[in-house]
């Protein structure tokens, strides 16, 4: 059988450079889900479809291909064969993955690959629906959660390394909006499965987090 652990919160909580830490310690692999809905974004963007176009959305997500490989050990997602990692971290497709992801089409679509991929192989997966949704049987769920402000925080600090003009109000307003979508939106809201311990990372380093999930999954599987 193979185990999971499935970190769930809101964006710039810290879930991906928590997750990708643990899936080193404990050798599994890490599955991002929100690169493969941004993946969807920038398919949309590209095509020139608006969010708001919901029939368009329905029968077009069906020609956007979307799969991952793995190169040392990274995560790469690729869109009808084209490697978009690239291409995936901006606002603007952050925005439109926020947007888009609203639709049952693109969240059916998106499920059934990340339940393929946690059959196969030991996953620590990230995402707003995975301890709800895609994984309900995961050994361990981590709902993360941080203030608006300490996410915004570090969301600029991150944009400003890549070299990308950006203005913390900006960032944190659409933090808040992204939240507020993510959290009302009818299909999958995000939302702490009744299962799941609640870590707020605002005053914890990335490594106090990462031990105390691992000590967390230690003690549910009993090694
Ligand atoms: O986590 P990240 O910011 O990359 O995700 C981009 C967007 O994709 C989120 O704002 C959310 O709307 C959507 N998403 C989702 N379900 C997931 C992962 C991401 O709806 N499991």
């Amino acid at each position: 059988m193979a185990y999971s652990i499935a970190i769930d919160g809101p964006a710039g909580a810290g879930k991906s450079t928590i997750a990708k830490r643990i899936a080193k310690e404990l050798s599994y692999i890490y599955v991002d889900t929100g690169a493969m809905y941004r993946a969807m974004a920038l398919f949309f963007l590209r095509e020139g479809i608006k969010p708001e176009e919901e029939e368009k959305i329905n029968i077009e997500c069906q020609k956007a291909d979307i799969t991952i490989e793995y190169q040392n050990g990274e995560q790469q997602v690729i869109l009808n064969g084209e490697n978009v990692n690239g291409l995936i971290r901006t606002e603007e497709v952050g925005n439109m993955a926020s947007a888009t992801s609203v639709n049952g089409n693109v969240r059916a679509k998106m499920v059934e690959l990340q339940q393929q991929l946690a059959e196969k192989a030991d996953v620590i997966m990230d995402g707003r629906d995975i301890g709800t949704k895609v994984l309900p049987k995961a050994q361990l769920k981590i709902y993360l959660t941080a203030s608006a402000r300490t996410r915004a925080e570090r969301r600029y600090k991150e944009l400003r390394e890549k070299q990308f003009e950006c203005d913390i109000e900006t960032i944190e307003k659409d933090i808040i909006e992204r939240d507020y979508r993510d959290m009302h939106r009818e299909n999958s809201p995000l939302m702490q499965a009744e299962d799941a311990v609640l870590v707020d990372s605002s005053h914890m380093s990335v490594e106090e987090v990462a031990e105390h999930i691992i000590q967390l999954f230690r003690e549910k599987i009993k090694c």
